[in-house]
């Protein structure tokens, strides 16, 4: 094939709606020199069969701001690229037939306002008079999203793959690509089999195809992609003349109705029904032996399953009683991919140099516009607009097997508009990393979370207590957990508790050049020899990327300790910075890590040790705990007097044990969370992330503009630092009602809304609640009266002076 390309900037794996819309803005960002590798036709995977809604809502600001950004390229796509096509903005109606849900409507309201999205909350008389055939005798409220609406997937697919051409991409179908091969330069080949193209990044954009496309990675450092696939279908009714006619004295569609909590989305789809449910008893395929994926499944279809829907259905046609009134003409039942927790993944490969993806959409019509931008932001600039770790591959580690994502996509499909409140815990594919005291922390009462994998106690229930998933089902503060959070809190107060902490992460980084290549990566400055400082790497504007503990073990020796999700995340910044000589290692799962911390832990610490406990704040040493080899840092993210002790996993038994026995108390993430934000300690991806620069997070103390290295984010922090912050980070005292403010809760001065909560959680030490967030700069004053709007109810805030709200001079800390 004479015309066949062999050479590009980037070759695309998959030619679906995300797909082309990755090449379209890789070629609006200039970059035109890109190919894309479609096996069959555009669309063959799951888009040419989706339903084509294309709803804003969500209550995580990441995926929302992809959605609405979608939204608006839609809205002017046809024109952009002169490509006419279907797309219909009726609208749409969310209904709630509980006082939880309207919270939930409120929050994601007030979040989809401060993005722009004019959202409202209806009764449900307004609701009827938009949506004549809905019954709404049960319902709590509705809200409204104006900006919602359908769209046809083809026809999107294939506009954003003539506005690529048009700006002088490519695109190859029938042409599957085969395998990659690395070069030594780290630029890749991609064999097709019409051919190799060499090219200098590749991205797996294979939709459900992508597990089998992301093996092709492995020899380079890659994984098993985590994904399943679930079946799901929609069912076309018949033509309904009641609809006709409303859309014809209307002038349009009638609004798209999601009962959420019964979970289908019904739509008019010409002059009839669309009707899709997200069941319980769902079913996932190509999951067992018998079940295997095909060699090919483009443009084909599962059979019908109605019985799966019954209920469901049944549901709908009471809801809209017109809807019983048509036959069914048509169901569509096809393949969607599931992440674990329904996401999708888009953004750089893990392990990985020089590949990206992004694959595994759920709801990939609705954010293909917004995961292309953000794709070619990944590639072309090395960071995104917004901060994507809600969908950044990296988020998941080394135990997603695929029992895991099996039963997790099976859960999240059959919860698909559930509301997620603060204190639930989903239940699938749990206990996939244990700490070596797991046995013990569940003897205790210990009631578990995951993170990244491993099993923590979130808080320690006693005798009697309601631990039941239902106890969970509230956005508000109280429940069985609040009196033991609290009791915790006074143990670490006013004597000792003791934190199993497993899958800390830790990188040692050693060799000749190791201290050198840190400074240069680094915003700061170096710990001395048997010291630790707080770390924080920037990306190339400043903003903040990470934050690590790095204890200095030798002159080209360092231990760095992140959080557990950031495990994969901060190898790859690690390993990306460090020249040859130099070694990073991942030694998290070998050790395990209690935290023991109050004003007692110096006398149970030294009655089990030949340690030095008198050794300053910041500090570390190696001594026995118990008889056992341990590593002691002198350091508490629970704010008092406190050790991190870490040690063997072969060892930490009998540790933990004595330190038990010793009387320290068991404390759980819950309550760590409590005491860290009365220090006012940020925590990762929710104070900490690229959506702010470390000076507006607070963090110039953390920067050293004066050493001579050019760590990432230097010439940028320092146009920022004289040009001033736009933004400030502050510490809120909340005169909040029964719900702590959740992260991005909308701050408000008067009637403008002027920042975002980032955390939120009571203080039982000061006995407040407390909010950090981000406002404009010039509210950041002290004694500053704000409002923050807490599941639609507005409460006072005051701006905190600049120190931690406890113990602000860290005497207690230093004790
Ligand atoms: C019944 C149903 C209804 C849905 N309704 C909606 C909805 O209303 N709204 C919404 O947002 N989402 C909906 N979805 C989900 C939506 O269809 C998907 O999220 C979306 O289509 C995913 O797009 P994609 O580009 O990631 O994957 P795909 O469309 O699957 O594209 C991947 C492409 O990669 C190609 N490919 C794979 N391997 C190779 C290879 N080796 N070489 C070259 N090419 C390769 C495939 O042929 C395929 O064309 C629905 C899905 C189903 C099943």
């Amino acid at each position: 094939m004479s015309d066949f390309p062999t050479k590009a900037k980037v070759v695309i794996i998959g030619g679906g709606v995300v797909g082309c819309s990755a090449l379209y803005h890789l070629a609006k960002k200039g970059w035109s020199d890109c190919v894309l590798l479609e096996k069959n036709e555009l669309t063959a995977g799951s888009t040419w069969h989706a339903a084509g809604n294309v709803p804003t809502f969500s209550t995580s600001w990441a995926i929302m701001n992809m959605q609405r950004y979608s939204t608006e390229l839609y809205s002017r796509l046809a024109d952009e690229v002169d490509y006419p096509m279907n797309y219909h903005v009726s609208g749409s109606i969310r209904l709630a037939h509980s006082n939880e849900r309207m919270q939930e409507f409120e929050r994601a309201m007030s979040m989809g306002r401060y993005q722009g999205i004019p959202m409202e909350m209806w009764t449900p008389e307004q609701a009827k008079a938009r949506y004549p055939f809905l019954e709404t005798h049960d319902l709590e409220g509705v809200l409204y999203d104006p900006t919602d609406g359908d769209i046809d997937p083809a026809q999107l697919t294939q506009a954003l793959a003539k506005g690529a051409r048009d700006l002088g991409q490519k695109i190859v179908r029938f042409c599957p690509a085969t395998d990659v091969t690395q070069k030594d330069d780290g630029s890749w080949i991609v064999h097709t089999e019409k051919g190799d193209i060499t090219c200098d990044y590749v991205v797996n954009a294979a939709g459900y195809y992508a597990q089998r496309v992301g093996e092709w990675f492995k020899p380079y450092g890659g994984r098993t992609v985590p994904a399943m696939v679930m079946s799901h279908q929609y069912l076309l009714t018949d033509e309904v003349p009641e609809i006709e006619a409303w859309s014809k004295e209307n002038g349009g569609k009638l609004p798209l109705l999601r009962d959420v909590d019964v979970s289908y989305y019904l739509r008019q789809e010409k002059n009839g029904f669309n009707l899709g449910p997200y069941e319980p008893n769902c079913r996932g395929h190509w999951m067992t032996e018998d079940d295997p994926m095909p060699e090919d499944f483009s443009f084909q279809l599962w059979n019908d399953d109605l019985d799966r829907i019954e209920d469901i259905v049944t549901d709908a046609m009471e809801r809209v009683p017109l809807m019983a009134t048509s036959g069914v003409g048509r169901v569509i039942n096809g393949p969607i991919p599931y992440a674990p927790d329904g996401l999708p993944l888009i953004g750089p490969m893990p392990g990985v140099s020089n590949a990206f993806e992004a694959h595994t959409f759920t709801f990939g019509i609705a954010q293909g516009g917004g995961a292309g931008k953000v794709l070619a932001e990944w590639i072309v600039d090395g960071h995104t607009e917004w901060d994507m770790w809600a969908v950044d591959p990296r988020r998941y580690t080394d135990y997603t097997d695929q029992d895991y994502c099996n039963q997790k996509g099976m859960e999240v499909y059959g919860n698909e508009y559930a509301m997620h409140f603060p204190h639930h815990e989903w239940p699938a594919a749990r206990e996939k990393k244990l700490s070596p005291v797991h046995a013990k922390v569940k003897e205790l009462g210990g009631q578990m979370g995951a993170y990244n994998g491993w099993e923590r106690a979130n808080w320690f229930a006693k005798p009697g207590d309601d631990t039941s998933l239902e106890a969970t089902h509230t956005w508000g503060r109280s429940g069985p957990w609040e009196k033991r959070i609290k009791e915790e809190c006074e143990a670490v107060r006013d004597h000792c508790g003791v934190l199993d902490l497993p899958g800390f992460s830790r990188f040692m980084v050693t060799g000749e050049g190791a201290a050198e290549a840190l400074r240069g990566l680094i915003t700061g400055g170096l710990p001395k020899v048997g010291r630790i400082n707080l770390v924080y790497i920037a990306d190339d504007r400043g903003r903040i990327l990470t934050e690590m503990s790095c204890v200095r073990l030798a002159d080209e020796a360092f231990m760095m300790i992140t959080a557990a999700t950031a495990q994969w995340h901060d190898r790859d910044i690690l390993l990306s910075a460090m020249p040859a000589s130099v070694s990073v290692e991942d030694v998290t799962t070998t050790r395990d890590t209690l935290i023991v911390t109050g004003p007692k832990s110096r006398d149970i610490l030294a009655g089990l040790s030949d340690g030095d406990f008198e050794s300053g704040w910041l500090t570390h040493q190696s001594a026995t705990v118990a008889g056992r080899e341990a590593f002691l840092i002198r350091v508490s993210f629970a704010g008092e007097l406190g050790w991190e002790v870490h040690a063997l996993n072969e060892d930490m038994p009998v540790i933990y044990e004595a330190v038990l026995e010793a009387g320290a108390v068991p404390f759980g993430m819950y309550a760590l969370n409590s005491l860290r934000i009365e220090k006012g300690y940020r925590a990762w991806k929710g104070d900490l992330s690229t959506d702010y620069s470390l000076l507006e997070g607070g963090l110039e103390r953390f920067v050293k503009l004066d050493k001579p290295q050019a760590f990432p984010g230097k010439a940028a922090i320092l146009a920022e630092k004289q040009r001033g912050v736009a933004k400030r980070f502050v510490t809120l005292k909340v005169d909040a009602g029964e719900a702590d403010a959740p992260y991005m809760s909308c701050i408000r001065h008067g009637d403008a809304v002027v920042g975002e909560t980032t955390s939120g959680a009571w203080g039982y030490r000061v006995g407040a609640s407390i909010a950090l967030g981000m406002v404009r700069a010039d509210l950041a004053e002290p004694g500053t009266e704000l409002q923050v709007d807490i599941y639609g109810e507005l409460c006072r805030a005051v701006v905190q002076a600049d120190a931690p709200m406890w113990d602000p001079d860290n005497e207690r800390l230093r004790a």
